[in-house]
């Protein structure tokens, strides 16, 4: 398991707001991860996540700011695979993205490496293999951000 941070958040001000059209469906995540963690995903299973940076893709279509305001709060009850990696000592968001488009349709546009087979992909009906993506070592890569749509 993976411990849960015994600070929780990060200020509001850390979201990034991106300025779409009609009502978002999906968001993205950015994730850094401060060091490498072993972390236990619900009933996924135990896996090691190298330190860096990682996008998260889902979408909710009712209540859709609380569940981005649940992401950043910190869950206290883990239902999601994201609930776990949040929980992990050294995670922290530092992007918010908004977005129209279809979940599976971001995540395919979203360069990095599924490191995790079938993290966030539950429900997925595309084949993406997992919405989490690692994006490598944080801080770099940061001209090829992807950004919403
Ligand atoms: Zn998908």
């Amino acid at each position: 398991m993976c411990r849960r941070r015994a600070v929780p958040a990060f200020p509001a001000s850390h979201e990034v707001r991106v300025a779409i059209r009609g009502p978002a469906t999906s968001y993205q995540l950015v994730i850094e991860l401060a060091s490498p963690v072993r972390c236990t995903i619900g009933r996924l299973g135990t896996f090691d996540f190298p330190a860096g940076r990682y996008v998260y893709t889902g979408s909710a279509r009712r209540a859709f700011e609380a569940r981005i305001t649940r992401h950043l709060a910190g869950a206290v009850n883990r239902h999601w695979h994201i609930d776990y990696l949040l929980a992990a000592p050294g995670a922290r968001v530092v992007a918010v993205v908004r977005s129209r488009r279809a979940e599976c349709v971001l995540n395919a546009a979203t360069a990095g490496r599924a490191i995790v087979p079938g993290f966030g992909a539950s429900d997925c009906r595309a084949n993406c293999g997992a919405h989490l993506k690692f994006r490598g070592a944080a801080g770099t890569g940061r001209a090829r951000e992807g950004r919403g749509g």
